[in-house]
């Protein structure tokens, strides 16, 4: 399938899912996550459209972005380790999987302006999955204050690997409401606008739940390597 094709599809679905609930679409941003396909791929994706990009590795983000540069916007959406921060720093707009106080540390010291990050919630508790939990969430978000590059600029989940929607729906609907928690606080350094949440599965169910960032892959550009 071509990518203006699955974007299509996938635009009505976001359009339906944003009316079902009163949004408007101009609240949800689309990331095609390239994690799977080519660089040509991706270019694809640009052609027709899109303008977020998102990668999940620090050598495959380095790969596209040697072609593509900042021609798209950048989000960086998986693990990231310590040591791997200096490689993306530069180059991402934001960094969606803060989940530890030394990768907070190392984001700061490195960084030359402030950077947007959102912080990885695992909402459903599952051990495979990293991010903080409910409970640890607020008191890391605190401890940030002391970093001036970091702007906790929303919060990011995967949720359970379900069909299930009650499950979906609950695990999106704890991490909004923890949003509106943190938003009470009126932390300078933590507006925490976002919610990155909803991948190909269940992107409809995190829009009506809130998503105002979804990361789909497998739908929009599949799955070719
Ligand atoms: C791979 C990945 C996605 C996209 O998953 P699809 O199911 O292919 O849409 C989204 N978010 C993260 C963090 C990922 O690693």
């Amino acid at each position: 399938m071509k990518v203006v094709e699955n974007l299509k599809r996938i635009n009505q679905q976001i359009n339906e899912a944003c009316q079902k609930v009163n949004r408007s679409i101009k609240e949800v941003t689309l990331i095609a996550v390239t994690k799977y396909v080519s660089i040509e791929r991706a270019e694809e994706a640009l052609d027709a459209g899109i303008v977020n990009l998102g990668e999940n590795r620090d050598d495959s983000l380095l790969e596209k972005w040697e072609v593509l540069q900042d021609k798209p916007i950048w989000h960086y959406i998986g693990t990231l380790q310590t040591r791997k921060v200096k490689n993306i720093i530069d180059k991402v707009e934001y960094i969606h999987s803060l989940d530890r106080e030394s990768l907070a540390e190392e984001i700061n010291k490195r960084a030359n302006q402030k950077i947007k990050c959102l912080v990885q919630v695992n909402v459903s508790g599952e051990e495979s999955k990293h991010g903080l939990s409910i409970e640890e969430a607020m008191p890391f978000i605190e401890s940030l204050s002391k970093f001036e590059n970091i702007v906790v600029d929303g919060l990011m989940t995967m949720a359970p690997f379900t069909n299930d929607e009650q499950i979906l729906r609950d695990c999106f609907r704890r991490l909004n409401n923890l949003r509106e928690q943190i938003q009470k606080m009126n932390l300078e350094f933590a507006p925490c606008t976002h919610l990155s949440m909803g991948m190909s599965n269940d992107f409809a169910i995190a829009i009506e739940e809130g998503a105002t960032m979804i990361r789909i892959g497998t739908a929009l550009v599949g799955e070719e390597e």
